[in-house]
Protein backbone atom coordinates (compact mmCIF):
# COMPACT_ATOMS: atom_id res chain seq x y z
CA UNK A 1 0.00 0.00 0.00
CA UNK A 2 1.48 3.12 -0.85
CA UNK A 3 0.45 5.71 2.16
CA UNK A 4 1.55 8.82 0.87
CA UNK A 5 -1.36 8.12 -2.00
CA UNK A 6 -3.91 7.76 1.12
CA UNK A 7 -3.05 11.06 2.53
CA UNK A 8 -4.70 13.00 -0.17
CA UNK A 9 -8.27 11.19 0.13
CA UNK A 10 -7.66 11.29 4.40
CA UNK A 11 -7.29 14.67 3.75
CA UNK A 12 -10.59 15.77 1.84
CA UNK A 13 -12.94 12.99 3.72
CA UNK A 14 -12.10 15.48 7.05
CA UNK A 15 -12.39 18.30 5.06
CA UNK A 16 -8.84 19.14 5.04
CA UNK A 17 -6.39 20.21 1.62
CA UNK A 18 -3.49 18.41 1.25
CA UNK A 19 -0.33 20.06 0.85
CA UNK A 20 2.76 19.15 -0.87
CA UNK A 21 6.27 19.31 -0.80
CA UNK A 22 6.40 22.44 -2.85
CA UNK A 23 3.97 24.30 -1.07
CA UNK A 24 5.53 22.99 2.83
CA UNK A 25 8.97 24.10 4.58
CA UNK A 26 12.14 22.18 3.90
CA UNK A 27 11.50 18.55 6.29
CA UNK A 28 7.85 18.69 6.00
CA UNK A 29 6.97 16.18 2.56
CA UNK A 30 3.30 15.81 3.04
CA UNK A 31 0.96 17.22 5.19
CA UNK A 32 -2.98 17.41 5.75
CA UNK A 33 -4.46 20.79 7.12
CA UNK A 34 -7.45 22.73 7.93
CA UNK A 35 -9.73 25.04 10.34
CA UNK A 36 -11.63 22.38 12.20
CA UNK A 37 -13.60 24.91 13.98
CA UNK A 38 -11.62 27.12 15.41
CA UNK A 39 -8.80 24.78 16.00
CA UNK A 40 -6.35 25.44 13.21
CA UNK A 41 -4.66 22.03 12.30
CA UNK A 42 -1.96 20.24 10.60
CA UNK A 43 -0.83 16.89 10.58
CA UNK A 44 2.45 16.36 8.48
CA UNK A 45 5.08 13.81 7.60
CA UNK A 46 8.56 14.73 8.43
CA UNK A 47 12.18 14.08 8.27
CA UNK A 48 14.54 15.61 10.95
CA UNK A 49 17.95 14.22 10.33
CA UNK A 50 17.62 10.61 10.06
CA UNK A 51 14.80 10.26 11.91
CA UNK A 52 11.10 10.35 10.25
CA UNK A 53 7.62 11.61 12.25
CA UNK A 54 4.39 12.41 11.62
CA UNK A 55 3.61 15.60 13.51
CA UNK A 56 0.10 16.36 15.17
CA UNK A 57 0.11 20.26 15.28
CA UNK A 58 -3.29 21.45 16.97
CA UNK A 59 -3.75 25.28 17.39
CA UNK A 60 -5.79 27.24 20.19
CA UNK A 61 -6.80 31.00 21.57
CA UNK A 62 -6.16 29.53 25.19
CA UNK A 63 -5.86 26.72 26.75
CA UNK A 64 -8.23 26.28 29.37
CA UNK A 65 -7.69 23.06 31.57
CA UNK A 66 -4.57 21.39 30.39
CA UNK A 67 -4.83 18.42 33.46
CA UNK A 68 -8.47 17.92 31.98
CA UNK A 69 -7.01 17.72 28.76
CA UNK A 70 -4.30 14.97 29.65
CA UNK A 71 -7.09 13.16 31.61
CA UNK A 72 -8.70 12.50 28.38
CA UNK A 73 -5.84 10.96 26.23
CA UNK A 74 -4.70 7.45 26.50
CA UNK A 75 -1.03 6.86 28.36
CA UNK A 76 0.52 6.32 24.88
CA UNK A 77 -0.33 10.08 24.10
CA UNK A 78 -0.44 11.39 27.30
CA UNK A 79 3.20 12.06 28.02
CA UNK A 80 4.24 12.62 24.46
CA UNK A 81 2.24 15.63 23.96
CA UNK A 82 3.68 18.93 23.94
CA UNK A 83 0.90 21.62 25.17
CA UNK A 84 2.20 25.40 25.07
CA UNK A 85 -0.24 28.19 25.27
CA UNK A 86 -1.68 28.37 22.04
CA UNK A 87 -0.75 25.00 20.69
CA UNK A 88 -0.58 21.56 21.25
CA UNK A 89 2.07 19.20 19.22
CA UNK A 90 2.29 15.74 19.03
CA UNK A 91 5.58 13.72 17.39
CA UNK A 92 5.23 10.51 16.72
CA UNK A 93 8.49 9.10 15.32
CA UNK A 94 8.58 5.77 12.92
CA UNK A 95 11.20 3.97 11.64
CA UNK A 96 10.30 1.62 8.81
CA UNK A 97 6.86 1.14 8.84
CA UNK A 98 5.03 4.75 7.69
CA UNK A 99 1.84 4.81 9.78
CA UNK A 100 -1.40 3.35 8.44
CA UNK A 101 -4.19 6.27 7.18
CA UNK A 102 -6.62 4.75 10.18
CA UNK A 103 -3.52 4.94 12.52
CA UNK A 104 -3.59 8.66 12.01
CA UNK A 105 -6.97 9.20 11.47
CA UNK A 106 -7.35 7.58 14.99
CA UNK A 107 -4.31 9.33 17.02
CA UNK A 108 -5.70 12.85 15.32
CA UNK A 109 -9.52 12.27 16.55
CA UNK A 110 -8.63 11.51 20.36
CA UNK A 111 -6.17 14.81 19.92
CA UNK A 112 -8.89 16.97 18.67
CA UNK A 113 -11.77 15.28 21.12
CA UNK A 114 -9.64 16.00 23.80
CA UNK A 115 -8.53 19.89 22.85
CA UNK A 116 -11.67 20.56 22.09
CA UNK A 117 -13.02 19.74 25.37
CA UNK A 118 -10.28 21.37 27.06
CA UNK A 119 -8.97 25.02 25.21
CA UNK A 120 -10.99 28.15 23.65
CA UNK A 121 -10.61 27.78 19.85
CA UNK A 122 -10.44 30.91 17.63
CA UNK A 123 -12.37 33.44 16.68
CA UNK A 124 -12.86 34.71 13.00
CA UNK A 125 -10.94 37.75 13.67
CA UNK A 126 -6.97 38.03 12.42
CA UNK A 127 -4.29 36.56 14.72
CA UNK A 128 -2.26 39.58 14.45
CA UNK A 129 -4.32 43.07 14.24
CA UNK A 130 -7.47 41.30 15.58
CA UNK A 131 -9.19 43.98 13.72
CA UNK A 132 -10.23 42.39 9.85
CA UNK A 133 -11.69 39.05 9.35
CA UNK A 134 -9.49 36.23 8.45
CA UNK A 135 -9.22 33.45 6.77
CA UNK A 136 -7.54 30.29 6.83
CA UNK A 137 -3.63 29.77 5.82
CA UNK A 138 -1.10 28.01 6.48
CA UNK A 139 2.52 29.59 6.70
CA UNK A 140 5.35 27.85 6.45
CA UNK A 141 3.58 24.76 7.56
CA UNK A 142 1.76 26.87 10.53
CA UNK A 143 -1.75 26.85 10.45
CA UNK A 144 -2.69 30.16 11.36
CA UNK A 145 -5.88 32.69 11.09
CA UNK A 146 -5.10 35.69 8.86
CA UNK A 147 -6.55 38.44 6.97
CA UNK A 148 -5.33 39.75 3.61
CA UNK A 149 -3.67 43.13 4.91
CA UNK A 150 -1.59 41.20 7.28
CA UNK A 151 -0.76 38.62 4.95
CA UNK A 152 -0.26 41.49 2.18
CA UNK A 153 2.26 42.75 4.87
CA UNK A 154 4.27 39.44 6.30
CA UNK A 155 4.94 39.39 2.06
CA UNK A 156 6.29 42.29 1.64
CA UNK A 157 8.22 43.11 4.39
CA UNK A 158 9.55 39.60 5.65
CA UNK A 159 12.15 40.69 8.25
CA UNK A 160 9.41 42.98 10.31
CA UNK A 161 6.18 40.56 10.44
CA UNK A 162 8.90 37.32 10.85
CA UNK A 163 9.32 38.92 14.02
CA UNK A 164 5.99 39.91 14.62
CA UNK A 165 4.62 36.66 13.58
CA UNK A 166 7.20 35.21 16.13
CA UNK A 167 5.80 37.33 18.97
CA UNK A 168 2.74 35.04 18.11
CA UNK A 169 3.52 32.22 19.93
CA UNK A 170 6.64 30.41 20.71
CA UNK A 171 6.63 27.37 18.94
CA UNK A 172 7.42 24.34 20.22
CA UNK A 173 8.89 22.56 17.07
CA UNK A 174 9.75 25.81 15.31
CA UNK A 175 13.11 25.70 16.49
CA UNK A 176 14.47 22.63 15.33
CA UNK A 177 12.03 21.06 12.46
CA UNK A 178 10.90 24.34 10.66
CA UNK A 179 11.67 27.99 11.64
CA UNK A 180 9.18 30.74 10.83
CA UNK A 181 12.25 32.64 8.75
CA UNK A 182 12.21 29.66 6.61
CA UNK A 183 8.63 29.17 6.72
CA UNK A 184 7.90 32.67 5.11
CA UNK A 185 10.37 31.71 2.81
CA UNK A 186 8.11 28.54 2.35
CA UNK A 187 5.44 29.69 1.32
CA UNK A 188 2.07 31.89 2.64
CA UNK A 189 -0.90 29.33 1.63
CA UNK A 190 -4.21 30.46 1.50
CA UNK A 191 -6.61 27.31 2.06
ZN1 LIG B 1 -4.76 41.18 10.16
Amino acid sequence: MNVQKDWPSLASSYGFKYLNKDQLPEGMFYAMAGWARGFPTIISRVTEGRQQAVVYLIRYASMLNPEQLKSRLPDSLRNKIVVAERSLTLRKPFSLREPAGTEIIDTYRQLSEAVQASAQPLNDLCELCQIHQGNFYVVGGIPSQLCGSCIGKIKAEQAESQRAYEELEAHPVRGTLWGIAAAVAGGVLKI
